[in-house]
């Protein structure tokens, strides 16, 4: 039985998806996949809401939005078991990856909403400054296209959405076919806080309603995603000239350096590899060990390991596999590792009597000839390299197409640091991992095939609006001095003015910079 399968369709020809549970197996609903003339109509609606809703003032808006908190933690228990139900996460990570950093990203953005997108005087440098005076205005897009992944059905929606509304566009919502329910609650909560029907709402349905929605006519896309898929939206916006995002996929490595604390670093790999049953686009997914500590550190790792329990409810430590499609790539890596010599420690195999489950493994002995280093797995596995030194581990850290996080475990920040900066990786963390998403102070986004453009960060609002600068002359002189015509007198004011300025040490001073 598959998590998503295809339903007869109704009697008017509409396509239908059944989903359900991977912990359990059984049925959570079943959605009617938005066709074109689906996606239309609701984008429709929200160029209509949004018009309202951008003259709305910044202050209101974010008033309003921050009430979503209060009906978030009020409702948390059924938003939960939403989400455990239709991905098999536990209640633990249930908490920490969808409903507390939710919260916190609501709160933050609401926060910094009046800062960030009311307009702005700034002064214009140089020469300009004695003429012209500069107000930033930033701009709502209009109707802006969220699509999501099913591995943070609910805070990778929830964290966009509200970046995008409080910034006055209206948004429309393409959860995951997996979990599009944990989308809805998204667009629910900030419906009974009050933002106006119309300017956030879902469209369900699998990739052909993610396409349409992106040729629909709106004015941005922020993607969140496989990078095949990611490669397709990039496409398709480049033909329509309209911006977009893209957070992708990661291999993201762990350093684990001599004078580390191997306990810790231990505690840190299996978890931030295990984590969301390894379905986090920056957990860990490679260690790289240095030889001096490795026996040491694999010990620690195998008997963490070896007392972790798998299954559904909340006495586990490990849930399910979220998607049957993960299954097999999970699978196959596993036996490619084990063909090319890798040792699996512990677990190495599913378990799908009562769902979809992978023991939680433990591999060492991997190289990148294995699909295990050099794919996203997305499983719950801990794969351990031993490498020379911190070179080669810098250097093997950098094999890889993706770039999205890192990091470096040692007990010297300042190398941690050093290393961190030689890392091809959109973010770093040392003495911790996979957290660099949930700080949304921090610019996030992948280098290499880990993503195009950052989410998130100081100014991050402003990603959802186009920065409009709008110039308003000083003086009310009847023309400018370089108006026609052009005279000699002219010329030389101008060439005097080049050689006062650049041709002498006051540039140096600063004076015009
Ligand atoms: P996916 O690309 O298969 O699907 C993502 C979304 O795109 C879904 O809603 C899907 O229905 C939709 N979609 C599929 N085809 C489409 C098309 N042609 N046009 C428009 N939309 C389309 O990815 P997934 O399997 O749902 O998610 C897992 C991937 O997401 C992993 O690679 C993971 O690393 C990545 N991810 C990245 C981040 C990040 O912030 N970088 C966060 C979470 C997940």
């Amino acid at each position: 039985m598959a998590i998503v399968e295809p339903l007869p369709p109704t009697s008017e020809g509409r396509r239908r998806l059944g989903i359900r549970s991977p912990a359990t197996r059984e049925s959570v609903g079943e959605i009617l996949v938005a066709g074109q003339a689906d996606v239309e109509a609701v984008i429709a609606k929200a160029r209509d809401a949004q018009r309202e809703w951008a003259r709305v003032p910044v202050a209101e808006r974010s008033h309003i939005v921050r009430g979503a908190i209060d009906v978030l933690v009020e409702k948390r228990e059924e938003v939960a078991k939403t989400i455990i139900g239709e991905t098999g996460k536990t209640k633990l990570e249930c908490l920490i990856m969808e409903v507390l950093p939710s919260c916190d990203y609501i709160n933050f953005w609401c926060g910094r909403a009046v800062k960030e997108l009311s307009d702005e005087k700034r002064k214009l440098h140089g020469y300009l400054r004695p003429y012209k005076k500069l107000l930033m205005h930033y701009r709502p897009l209009g109707v802006v296209g969220i699509i999501t992944p099913w591995n943070g059905p609910f805070s990778l929606a929830m964290n966009p959405t509200v970046q995008a509304i409080l910034a006055g566009n209206a948004v429309v919502l393409k959860p995951s076919e997996v979990a599009p329910y944990s989308g809805d609650w998204a667009v629910q909560l900030l419906l009974e806080a009050g933002v106006p029907e119309g300017v956030v709402q879902t469209l369900h349905g699998d990739g052909e309603t993610g396409a349409a929605l992106v040729r629909g006519g709106v004015q941005k896309i922020a993607f969140t995603g496989s990078v095949r898929t990611g490669k397709k939206i990039a496409a398709a916006c480049a033909e329509q000239l309209i911006p977009y995002t893209l957070e992708l996929g990661g291999k993201d490595a762990m350093i684990v350096c001599e004078d580390a604390d191997l306990e810790r670093a231990a505690g840190g790999a299996v978890f931030n590899s295990m984590i969301n049953s390894g379905h986090v686009c920056m957990g860990v997914e490679r260690v790289y060990v240095v030889e001096t500590v490795a026996d040491e550190f694999e010990e620690h790792v195998r008997k963490i390991v070896s007392e972790l329990r798998y299954g559904s409810g909340d006495d586990v430590d490990v849930g399910s596999v979220f998607w049957d499609r993960q299954l097999p790539i999970i699978e196959r890596h596993i036996e490619d590792a084990k063909a090319k010599g890798a040792e699996i420690v512990i677990g190495g195999e599913s378990d799908t009597r009562d769902g979809l489950f992978y023991k939680p493994t433990f591999v060492r002995n991997v190289n990148h000839s294995m699909e295990l280093m050099q794919e996203e797995t997305f499983g719950p596995i801990v794969s351990v390299m031993r490498v020379a030194d911190e070179e080669e581990a810098i250097r093997l850290a950098n094999d890889s197409q993706y770039g999205l996080s890192g990091s470096v475990w040692t007990s010297n920040i300042h190398k941690g640091i050093e290393i961190a900066k030689r890392l091809e990786t959109g973010s770093v963390v040392i003495n911790d991992a996979s957290m660099a998403y949930g700080a949304p102070e921090a610019p996030f986004g992948g280098m290499k095939d880990s993503g195009v453009g950052q989410v998130n960060g100081l100014g991050g609002l402003r990603g959802y609006t186009h920065q409009q600068p709008i110039f308003i002359n000083r003086w009310a002189v009847k023309k400018e001095r370089v108006w026609y015509p052009h005279t000699a007198k002219t010329i030389e004011e101008i060439d005097g003015m080049i050689r006062f300025i650049y041709g002498s040490a006051l540039k140096k001073l600063g004076f015009f910079s």
